[in-house]
């Protein structure tokens, strides 16, 4: 090789993307002719550490495309005071595969402030961390997008892009109402994602509540039916954690 291939080194490592070799190759090199490597193990050690960085980086990206709440972790979530959950049951589904292949669901249940949005977002965290794509938003906020999106006649392309997700995390359901105006983009994503993209949705009213989100009643039914045929229903029926936590606090000031 002449010398002026080897002074485009840099350059050919950046048009090939490889970043991690760039940067290491030197100091690997010097180590390689220390300790008499060879070509071989030299080339290997450089592509292991190109590929664990590669996965690195990628899943630092997909955390920041999912727009998770910071904090929201299995690591800050405690089960033992939400006695209706089976921690097992949970972790495995935040293993993903399965459900997510099919396109399932699961659909968190319960009153303001028993952990629904900490808990969907543990999850996404943990699917992030196998390599899967989320997203996480609250409905309203995506509602309005897509509404954007279909006044642009921009709708296709939108859920096209929605659809590089393995799973969308759709926080408050229930805050959605009908007179938002043409919430039945609500119902086309639901139908679009049927059996083949999953959905985490957080709600804090039951079924029977529901024609207050979608139009009409056919609608909230056709909805309600594609949610929940593949879908697992996690019930987060406690007290609510933050007045506990409130009334917890008072009780060791006072005491
Ligand atoms: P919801 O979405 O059901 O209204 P959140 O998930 O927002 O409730 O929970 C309210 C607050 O209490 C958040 O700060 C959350 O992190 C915390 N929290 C709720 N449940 C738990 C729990 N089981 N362990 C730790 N923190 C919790
Ligand atoms: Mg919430």
């Amino acid at each position: 090789m002449s010398a002026t291939d080897i002074a485009k080194l840099p350059v050919m490592l950046s048009t090939l993307r490889l970043p991690t070799i760039a940067r290491l190759w030197q100091d690997l090199g010097q180590r390689a002719d220390r300790e008499g490597w060879g070509t071989a193990r030299f080339l290997a050690v450089l592509c292991e550490h190109e590929i664990h960085e590669r996965h690195a980086r990628r899943i630092a990206r997909h955390l920041a495309e999912a727009a998770l709440p910071p904090g929201k972790t299995f690591a800050t979530f405690d089960f033992a005071s939400v006695p209706t959950l089976r921690k097992a049951h949970v972790l495995a589904l935040a293993q993903g595969d399965a459900w997510l292949d099919q396109g399932a669901n699961i659909l968190l249940f319960g009153p303001s402030g028993t952990g629904k949005t900490h808990l969907g977002a543990a999850i996404g965290v943990a699917l992030v961390e196998q390599g899967h794509r989320v997203m996480f938003t609250r409905t309203t906020d995506l509602v309005q997008m897509l509404q954007a999106a279909r006044r642009d006649l921009s709708l296709p392309a939108m859920l096209a892009k929605l659809d590089r997700f393995d799973c969308l995390i759709l926080d408050d359901l229930g805050y959605v109402r009908k007179d938002q105006a043409e919430t039945s983009v609500l119902f086309e994503l639901i139908a679009e994602r049927y059996e083949r993209r999953s959905i985490i949705a957080t709600c804090n009213q039951p079924f029977s509540e529901w024609n207050q989100i979608f139009p009409d009643p056919a609608m909230t039914v056709a909805a309600i039916d594609r949610l929940v045929h593949h879908a697992t229903i996690l019930e987060l029926n406690t007290e609510s954690y933050r007045r506990r936590k409130a009334a917890g606090s008072k009780a060791t000031t006072s005491g």
